[in-house]
């Protein structure tokens, strides 16, 4: 199959519709990451999502929404609490775990009997919702393993081949994929997995906020896991990631004593003009760094990198957010300097 580079104009985008609805998969802009998208309530088109990304079976989709009466067709039950959120949070990068509606099938769900929903709100991603009239299942369009895609150019390579179109819609606003959490009662949520919208924005809405364990720490083997994406590995381009945490100095210095060749750094935007190894940089804010975290992952594999030795970001705000998705591409080597 040829994948068919499409644009965000109007016919391009009744094009790509018209392959929603006939179950095919497209890669889609969405504000967080790329989605490889299809309608959510056909199997056959879901199925082909997983094959196309390597995905495994258990891990759930996400699935989009355009307009809020879409909700009632995905979730069998919606909370006051997930009532209140959605009109603060939607639409943007918010999931929220809901129980699911029969329609939407197990092989969407992961076998589950829960769904996340989300409506984003990149202008490309609403309007094929709404032009195919399908609530749409889209993970991001990566291969499962590898750096999430913030550029069509991202989603050709690792899709070529496997879909049926692409839609550019330039690059990705936020970088890093939704905010996921669960409603576990009438004033708490837990997030399952960090994004743009922050614990802290969360709480101007809801009384209490917990962080699941799984953000930060490894998993151990057989231990019970609230969102099955927690099991895998994650993020990951070819090149080994460590994740260094300490001062500048001693990083710079941990980096120049390495005598192998391949090695590489990923530091904060104005370091490492004095670095011996190639160096990229990935911003100065919390921001900044989801924008482009994922992008410089890709860029090490391009330059052949072996090791990148990348700085640490805080993990707060949505610091948080990159510190998570840079402990899974490290397989969570943390190395304290
Ligand atoms: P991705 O599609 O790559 O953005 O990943 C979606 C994330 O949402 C994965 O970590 C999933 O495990 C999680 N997720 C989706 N649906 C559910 C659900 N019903 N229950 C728990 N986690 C979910
Ligand atoms: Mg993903």
């Amino acid at each position: 199959m040829e994948t068919k580079r499409l644009s965000d104009c109007a016919s391009d985008l009744l094009e790509a519709a018209e392959l929603l609805k006939n179950g095919q998969v497209v890669g889609i802009p969405t504000e967080t990451v790329y989605g490889l998208a299809a309608d959510a309530r056909n199997p056959q088109a879901v199925r082909q999502i997983f094959a196309a990304k390597g995905r495994p079976a258990d891990n759930p989709l996400i699935v989009h929404l355009a307009d809020i009466r879409q909700l009632g067709e995905i979730a069998a039950e919606v909370p006051p609490l997930a009532e209140k959120l959605a009109e603060r949070f939607w639409p943007g990068p918010l999931t929220m775990i809901l129980p699911k509606q029969a329609q939407i099938p197990e092989i969407t769900s992961g076998g589950l009997d829960t769904v996340g929903v989300r409506m984003p709100s990149h202008p490309v991603a609403r309007a094929l919702i709404l032009l195919s009239g399908a609530p749409i299942a889209a993970p991001s369009a990566n291969i499962s393993g590898y750096p999430s895609p913030t550029t069509a150019e991202h989603v050709i390579r690792d899709m070529q081949g496997k879909i049926a179109a692409v839609v550019d819609g330039g690059a990705c606003s936020v970088g890093v994929e939704s905010t996921v959490i669960a409603l576990e009662s009438a004033d708490t949520v837990r997030i399952l997995r960090p994004g743009f919208v922050t614990a802290e924005m969360l709480g101007t809405v809801v009384p209490h906020v917990t962080l699941d364990p799984a953000i930060l720490h490894q998993l151990q083997e057989g231990q019970a896991v609230r969102s099955p994406g927690m099991k895998y590995q994650h993020y990951s381009p070819h090149a080994h990631v460590i994740l260094v945490e300490g001062t500048w100095n001693a990083f710079a210095d941990l980096v120049q004593q390495q005598a192998e060749t391949g090695i590489c750094a990923l530091v904060f935007d104005g370091e490492g003009k004095d670095l011996s190894v190639p160096c990229l940089t990935y911003g100065s804010d919390d921001q900044e760094q989801a924008q482009q975290i994922f992008s410089k992952l890709r860029e090490f594999d391009d330059m052949n990198a072996q090791k990148v030795y990348v700085r640490a970001p805080k993990p707060e705000g949505i610091g948080l957010a990159v510190y998570n998705r840079l402990i899974r591409a490290a397989g969570f080597e943390v190395i304290q300097v």
